[in-house]
């Protein structure tokens, strides 16, 4: 078997792995690098077959929804399967509607399930379903020539899927020749340092949602299933209600799982911003909001349980929030990666908070295993080979594990 890491040696993001066996193909991952401006065809590595004309790219497996692993789906032909998660599929596919640019919708393929190994021509794969802060995330063995690639994928142990992870570091396969392991944390975080978990996330926001007096603005992905259950959560413990817009009540829906909250739980109410207004009416998506207007409130309610409720807040709901001053004592969690607020991006974002006074509170934590907990993942697994991906500091696993071999982004390497 052989491997190429097309692009993630050294870097967060655009993660992007080539594997041969027998004249046949496998891509592993197909991301958008974190510092490209837009989702642009330029960052596509230089790989056979992207166009369909090559029988010997067999597929295309996508680890989980997040862009920077499959962004650059957006520039290739669709004759090429696209293999990977069935409700990370659904997400990618219902969200491609609201967001603007090159979001790509998945090809067709099979559908990754848990420990239920595929065959695809000379390869094996087998995924592991594994704790992220994407949604159906998976770590994926890829077995041929009699030999075992373990892509890790990004993966944590302290998320609300931590079960996931543990049962895998319990039960790990054996003869693992090489494992691909991501360290995004490495360099952020001290070895001896760990994240808070989503729980410890939950008690931070009741506490900030307790004593808040006017509205609270709690902004994070709509696609960060997991964070919005913590929200969630808290919303109960504390009686508020949580609000959603058109979008994040999709995504909720597309996870396919009736144990996360839905639009039409009592304990929410969908209020739509004006401008999504005028995007249901361009696109004429009267279903689609019919589907989730159980729970729907127009802006005289939300000023009147402003003080009770919890907004997930994306930026387009700015302009609503000024028209009637639903700003008064309102406070703005921030819950994201910190990296993305230093960002031009969020100049104006951070402009609209000083104008208006409105303190920001930031509840955070990281989608990815902290140093102690990756050295764990790998001792486990106990495979014969560590290479670096998805990390910009491939020099320092050798500080954490004694059998690391780095290759450059565009070697090919023998397994
Ligand atoms: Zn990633």
């Amino acid at each position: 078997m052989q491997i190429c890491i097309h692009r993630g040696a050294k870097e967060i993001g655009g993660s992007c792995v080539e594997v041969i066996s027998n004249g046949k193909r496998l891509i592993i991952d197909l991301g958008l690098p974190l510092d490209a401006e837009k989702n642009d065809e330029k960052y596509l590595p230089d790989i056979s077959g992207f166009d369909g004309n090559d029988d010997s790219l067999l597929a295309i497996l996508i680890s989980h929804p997040h862009l920077d692993h499959f962004g650059l789906l957006a520039h290739i032909n669709s004759k090429i399967p696209v293999i990977m998660g069935a409700d990370a599929r659904r997400i990618l596919t219902e969200a491609s509607r609201f967001l603007p640019g090159n979001w790509p919708i998945p090809a067709n393929g099979l559908n990754l399930k848990s420990e239920i190994p595929i065959e695809l021509g000379p390869f094996k794969i087998t995924p592991f379903l594994i704790d992220h802060s994407g949604y159906d995330a998976y770590a994926l063995m890829i077995e041929a020539d009699g030999k075992c690639l373990f892509y890790s994928g990004d993966f944590r142990i302290h998320g609300r899927k931590a079960k996931l992870t543990e049962k895998l570091i319990a039960n790990p396969p054996e003869n693992i020749d090489v494992l691909l392991l991501e360290g995004s944390t490495l360099g952020r975080l001290e070895i001896h340092e760990s994240f808070p978990s989503e729980s410890d996330i939950e008690k931070k926001l009741v506490d900030t949602f307790t004593n808040t007096s006017g509205l609270t603005l709690v902004h994070t992905s709509s696609q960060n299933i997991d964070r919005i259950v913590t929200i969630f959560r808290a919303c109960k413990k504390t009686g508020k209600t949580l609000v959603i817009d058109l979008y994040t009540a999709v995504m909720l829906e597309a996870t396919g799982n009736k144990n996360i909250p839905q639009s039409d739980w009592p304990e929410i109410a969908v209020y739509i911003p004006q401008s999504q207004r005028i995007q249901i009416k361009n696109n004429k998506w009267f279903d689609l909001l019919k589907k989730h207007s159980r729970n729907r409130i127009f802006i005289e309610k939300l000023q009147e349980i402003s003080t009770q409720s919890i907004l997930l807040f994306r930026p387009l709901h700015i302009r609503d929030l000024e028209k009637v001053n639903l700003l008064n004592n309102a406070v703005y969690v921030y819950s994201q990666w910190e990296g993305y607020w230093e960002q031009d991006s969020y100049s104006y974002l951070r402009e609209w908070l000083t104008k208006h006074n409105i303190p920001k509170v930031s509840i955070h934590t990281s989608g990815h295993a902290g140093p102690s907990d990756l050295k764990r993942f790998a001792d486990a697994l106990r495979p014969a080979k560590i290479v670096p991906i998805h990390t910009f500091m491939p020099d320092k696993y050798k500080e954490l594990f004694n059998n690391v071999q780095l290759y450059a982004d565009g070697e090919y390497w023998e397994v």
